[in-house]
């Protein structure tokens, strides 16, 4: 068994953010365990043709850690996994990293008071138990009749098979939302023909995208606070713009911009009727993009809106009895977020699981914390998705809060905390009336958002600043302890 004070589950931005905070407040006691062979998460993972982030690279960044040497405003995949391995180098990680170590279960002992973790390289013992394995890190793929019998290359947008050449085959892509956008138009001048099968039409709005200037570098790297102003900016009219999910009403007129946009790209009245979404704007991830729809108006491009029967050897056939003829087949169908594996294999105080707990439901406090789940801490756990503005703010201020989880601990001499029941039910119960209103509730779409009860367990119904602002305060009367050495409730 190796003993550790606090080991940490994931190497992307969350994982890292809390390696990198820790360190700073003087505890070197860690392990960050990774499955993959590099840091990066997310970004590691996904490479596909085209991927970028769509929230400005200012403010899609550490606050501690800005890079004045951003090449874009939306940066691209490759940069911001640099972005992250330079980080891990700058804030002396890597002693802590521990690459290729799967987790396999995780279980909570309350005779030790300690996590056991269990990995395919040895099990570690710690006190503390950091969960930053993200909410987009396990790609879906639907269960399609007929899939195993395709004669031709499968994979997903998250496992882009770079040895297999697209040039001049038959591909059909599944799935139109935030990956499919960027890919599309990338691969699209290069394969043969291409096949869309949409479910439903995604808004897309013009991507205000552009390269920063030398000059801009030159003033980021020299005057101090001018990078930090513009990030502010950029952080203040981005986390306005939940006002529109709050009040759809507001997002309505967002949609007249989205439908003009839709107009000036698409000129064929029968592809845009296929492409012009029925929800309000905002009940999806509204994306950016300005290459994706002119890409669909290309002659090797078909937009297919029946729902897909099943699959043969030769390619997809939909709901009409149409045989669509492919080589490739490219899912773009998104992630298992309020499904993920990593539910089943954590343990809590009964020996109960997450994903037993968390049926039919995800719950947490602060969207951090689980009851039954001592010391254990969840990074961007259930209701702290942002559509609007950097996940990355919402990490943060969760480490923030797990700092001043730790400091409190020690400073009571408490070996054990979670949240109390009343008080996760009474923050769920406010989550809940918050999201009432907003367009995620009454937009008329199905989304990834919500959960198989119809409950949205994901997104964060308000300004991130409401959420920074909250988990700024450590209500220890939300959390029930157990003192060191007694083992005794305090
Ligand atoms: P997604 O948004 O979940 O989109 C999945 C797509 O696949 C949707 O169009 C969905 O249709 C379709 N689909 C799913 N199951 C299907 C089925 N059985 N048959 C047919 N179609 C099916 O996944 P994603 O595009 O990978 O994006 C996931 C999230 O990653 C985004 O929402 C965003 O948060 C993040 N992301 C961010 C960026 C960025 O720039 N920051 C880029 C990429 C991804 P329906 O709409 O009908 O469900």
């Amino acid at each position: 068994m190796i003993e550790t004070d606090i080991a940490i589950v994931g190497a992307g931005f969350g994982g890292l953010a809390a390696a990198i905070r820790l360190k700073q407040r003087g505890h070197h006691d860690f392990v960050v365990l990774e499955k993959a062979d590099e840091v990066g998460g997310t970004w590691r993972d996904n490479t596909y043709p085209g991927c970028a982030c769509d929230v400005p690279s200012h403010l899609y960044s550490f606050s501690f850690a800005l890079n004045p040497g951003w090449s874009d405003t939306f940066s691209g995949q490759a940069e911001i996994w640099a972005y992250l391995r330079g980080c891990v180098e700058k804030f002396g990680v890597t002693p802590h990293l521990r690459l290729g170590h799967t987790v396999g279960d995780a279980a909570w002992d309350e005779r030790s008071q300690r996590w056991h973790v269990e990995t395919d390289r040895g099990t570690f013992s710690a006190r503390v138990l950091i969960v930053a394995t993200g909410p987009l890190s396990e790609p879906s793929l639907p269960d399609i009749p007929g899939l195993a019998t395709f004669a031709g290359t499968v994979f997903h947008s998250a496992r882009w098979r770079h040895d297999h050449d697209l040039a001049g085959r038959r591909v059909a892509v599944i799935g139109t939302g935030a990956s499919a956008i960027q890919f599309v138009p990338k691969i699209q001048p290069v394969v043969g023909s291409l096949t869309v099968f949409q479910r439903t039409p995604p808004w897309i709005m013009g991507r205000m995208s552009r390269p920063i200037s030398r000059a801009e570098h030159a003033v980021y790297r020299r005057v101090p606070g001018a990078q930090r102003l513009v990030r502010t900016a950029i952080y203040w009219v981005r986390d306005a713009s939940a006002l529109g999910f709050l009040h759809p009403r507001i997002n309505r007129l967002g949609q007249k911009l989205a439908e003009g946009h839709l107009r000036r790209q698409v000129g064929d009245p029968e592809l845009r009727a296929k492409l012009t979404p029925t929800y309000v704007m905002g009940c999806k991830r509204v994306l950016l993009s300005n290459d994706y729809l002119p890409a669909l108006t290309q002659s090797n491009v078909d937009v297919v809106t029946e729902s897909i029967r099943e699959v043969r050897p030769g390619g997809i056939v939909t709901v009409d009895g149409v045989e669509h003829e492919a080589d490739t087949i490219i899912f773009g169908t998104g992630f298992h977020v309020t499904d993920s594996p990593v539910m089943q294999r954590i343990r809590g105080r009964d020996g109960r699981t997450l994903a037993e707990t968390w049926t039919p439901t995800m719950r947490a406090y602060n969207g951090t914390a689980v009851a039954g789940f001592p010391n254990l801490f969840f990074l961007l756990g259930p209701n702290t998705g942002l559509g609007h503005t950097s996940v990355v703010l919402m990490a943060e201020s969760q480490v923030a809060h797990v700092l001043a989880a730790l400091d409190h601990m020690r400073r009571n001499g408490i070996a054990a905390i979670e949240p109390t029941e009343q008080a996760q039910r009474r923050y769920v119960e406010r989550i809940d009336a918050r999201m009432a209103g907003t367009v995620w509730a009454t937009g008329g779409c199905q989304s990834w958002y919500l959960d198989s009860t119809g409950r949205n367990s994901t997104l964060w119904p308000g300004f991130a600043t409401g959420f920074r602002l909250r988990l700024r305060r450590f209500r220890a009367a939300d959390y029930a302890a157990v003192r060191l050495q007694q083992g005794a409730p305090l």
